[in-house]
């Protein structure tokens, strides 16, 4: 069971629904899927009960405890175990340490278990073959999807790793892409980025993306169903249409010090908790995007850059008047958005020491 987590490589998947999966085969996965579950919750029981939390590999007579119990191999014990395992460590550091409950049927089929190639035929593009060492023997034939497409054009690896799980009811099936992580760039501009989703995703670069987000959430009905999933994928083409070449740092308020209610535009409970889940998905996004371009992100404590003049450094909670940023020192006038994000550049610039020190050690004052 050699699993090698390698930092260089770079992971991402894509999800293909088995919608024209005949019923009989659906069944045989269904079935699967539903032991594969049983036994990793009996594993993430027992490990929990004996207080294992290091998500290290099973011993033998552990692997041989579910062998037995449910009639498997001892190669699928083992994968489950290993499966199990992962949960409960990552489950052990959160903050609430409760024994996780697996609510969803998923399972990570090693190459013992599975392999892919091209579909031979008319009518699909993939075969998924179960291939027997405690797995069913059967195959999947599957459609590819835009994301497949785009990822292998992109010169992705389609690895021989995938995961396969039912959710509300749907079968379907991860495919796992790797690629080299590439060296951070040596050069470039340090940005800042700034968002409240009113006026889009702001950089001190003047790039200003997704200013269409926020007048379609105003469009939402109550209780309108996959908004979230609809936002994340405008954010996602969003970003698209950055010009990443010329950045080398980006730097973005830490999610974790970001007030309740600073996000601002939004009043309503409901409304706030959609600004924080967007802010924490934008943030998703943008790692992922700085990590296949090279580039650093740096997350710095947002305290005051709302209401920091970034010409005269001044600090004074009377600049800043809801979009509009002006100072009441020097008069300087911007879009409070762009004051922001040029105070976050100005940070990514700081380093570790945080604007205060960085603006001190240039001997500027202070309001
Ligand atoms: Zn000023």
């Amino acid at each position: 069971m050699a699993s090698i987590r390698n930092k260089n490589l770079l992971k991402r998947t894509a999800r293909v629904y088995l919608n024209d999966l005949n019923t009989g085969k659906s069944q045989v996965v269904r079935q699967f899927l539903c032991q594969c579950h049983d036994v990793m919750q009996y594993f993430v029981d027992l490990f929990w009960q004996r207080k294992d939390f290091s998500g290290k590999l099973a011993s033998l007579p552990t692997v041989h405890r579910a062998k037995d119990k449910f009639g498997i191999t001892t190669r699928l014990s083992q994968a489950l175990a290993k499966q199990a395992g992962e949960c409960v460590r990552s489950q052990h550091k959160k903050d609430r340490k409760r024994k996780p409950q697996l609510r969803w049927h998923t399972v990570t089929l090693f190459y013992h278990f599975v392999t892919i190639e091209p579909f031979k035929g008319n009518g699909f593009d993939w075969c998924v073959k179960l291939i027997g060492s405690g797995a069913p023997k059967l195959d999947i034939p599957l459609k590819s999807t835009k994301m497949i497409n785009q990822r292998l054009k992109d010169g992705w690896q389609l690895s021989k790793t995938i995961r396969m799980g039912l959710r509300e009811g749907r079968l379907w099936i991860d495919f796992i892409f790797e690629k080299e992580r590439r060296p951070l760039k040596t050069e470039g501009k340090i940005v800042g980025m700034d968002s409240n989703y009113k006026n889009g995703v702001v950089f001190s670069d003047f790039q200003v993306v997704g200013e269409t987000i926020y007048p379609r959430i105003q469009g939402f009905k109550k209780r309108q169903k996959n908004t979230h999933a609809e936002i994340k994928s405008m954010l996602g083409h969003a970003l698209k249409s950055v010009d990443w070449s010329s950045i080398q740092v980006l730097s973005i308020e830490d999610l974790k010090k970001v007030k309740h209610g600073k996000r601002g535009t939004f009043s309503r409970v409901f409304n706030r908790r959609l600004s924080h889940w967007l802010y924490r998905t934008l943030v998703q996004l943008l790692e992922r995007k700085c990590e296949e371009e090279g580039i650093q992100l740096v997350v710095k404590d947002p305290f005051k850059t709302s209401q920091f003049c970034s010409c005269c450094n001044r600090w004074d909670r009377r600049n800043r008047k809801g979009d509009r940023f002006k100072c009441v020192h020097c008069g300087y006038q911007s879009h409070a958005d762009h004051n922001a994000a040029h105070n976050l550049e100005l940070l990514g610039a700081a380093g570790v020491y945080g604007l205060r020190f960085y603006l001190s050690s240039k001997r500027q004052s202070f309001g």
